[in-house]
């Protein structure tokens, strides 16, 4: 990928699409293209390929979705499979017919089957049954990636696909009806602070296992990718490390400094016991995380919760 190559990013202004956008601009990337879904309905295959006729882009990063937390994914169930696939069938046609040089569509770690052992590995897709809340919108998502397996297989298209674990960072979802635990926690213990509430609920037991990845080591690692990687196989990215719930509100309370109580309400769900991704092909491409849970949690702290940072 030459720094005067035309890359299309699709979703730039996504959590992932922008962090994707800063690192390649970071790389000195001089032609990075993109639009905002006014400008360009991804659900529409006419739009989609005029689109891609006129820009011819020699890249894409295929970061545009339908996407939102367990509550989103269980009431909308025909839009998030429906939506999704509309968005990468368009794109990901389109690339094949614009002849793109190569294409890196990103997933997520929710494809894995409910119950796969841990670490995840690649190999355990399409093992077991989809936890059934996101089920539609694991399915578009395994449509997307075997989508560029057969346009590989078939046409010899270099489409790759990466699976991420647990993201957070600038761009992240604060709304704690829809938003992942660790924004959610951040908020929560945020305003407790500020309101001098003597008590924050945190949902569940606290016994559950997650891993996360800053989105800006995403982006660093879809670069990485694009560079390196030429593979039919999907690609884990995460850390290779997760901690406990209860592990985690402990962190983000120290962060926060947070000194009241801290309730664990049982009648929420925990989730999956325990999610956590095998990251050795991803180790083997090259590729290793750089920031460490702490210092990310800090920086993420700062960037959205107060105006100047702590020296
Ligand atoms: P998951 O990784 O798909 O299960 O999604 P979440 O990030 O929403 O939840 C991860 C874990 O954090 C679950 O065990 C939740 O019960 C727990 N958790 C604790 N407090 C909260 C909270 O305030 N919001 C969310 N979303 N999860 C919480």
């Amino acid at each position: 990928m030459d720094l005067n190559a035309k890359i299309y990013v699709a979703g730039h202004r996504g959590m992932v699409g922008s962090a994707v956008v800063r690192r390649l601009q970071k790389a000195g990337y001089q032609n990075i293209v993109y639009r905002t879904s006014k400008e360009l309905d991804l659900r529409s295959t006419e739009a989609v390929n005029s689109f891609f006729a006129e820009e011819k882009p020699d890249y894409v990063i295929l970061a545009a979705a339908k996407v939102g937390g367990i509550m989103a994914n269980n009431t909308f169930r025909a839009d998030f499979l429906f939506e999704n696939l509309q968005i990468q069938n368009n794109v990901i046609h389109a690339s094949h017919e614009q002849a793109v040089k190569k294409l890196l569509f990103l997933g997520s770690s929710c494809i894995y089957p409910k119950m796969a052992p841990q670490p995840i590995k690649e190999e355990y897709l399409l093992t077991g049954p989809l936890e059934p809340t996101n089920e539609p919108y694991a399915l578009a998502k395994i449509a997307g990636l075997k989508l560029c397996e057969a346009y590989r297989d078939q046409h010899g298209s270099n489409f790759i696909s990466a699976m991420p674990t647990n993201l957070y960072g600038p761009g992240d979802n604060y709304d704690l009806n829809n938003s992942h635990v660790l924004p959610a926690l951040l908020r929560k213990f945020h305003e407790a602070k500020e309101n001098n509430t003597p008590e924050v609920e945190v949902w569940g037991t606290g016994t559950p296992r997650r891993e996360f990845l800053h989105v800006d080591d995403l982006a660093d690692a879809c670069l990485h990718l694009m560079l390196h990687y030429n593979g039919r196989e999907l690609v884990n990215v995460g850390t290779g490390e997760d901690l406990t719930i209860r592990e985690l509100v402990e962190l983000v309370r120290d962060i926060v400094g947070y000194t009241g109580n801290v309730r664990f309400n049982t009648d929420k769900p925990d989730g999956t016991p325990r999610k956590l991704l095998d990251v050795s092909k991803l180790a083997k491409a090259g590729w290793r995380y750089k920031t460490g849970l702490p210092e990310g949690v800090r920086t993420v702290y700062q960037e959205s919760f107060q105006a100047t940072p702590i020296s």
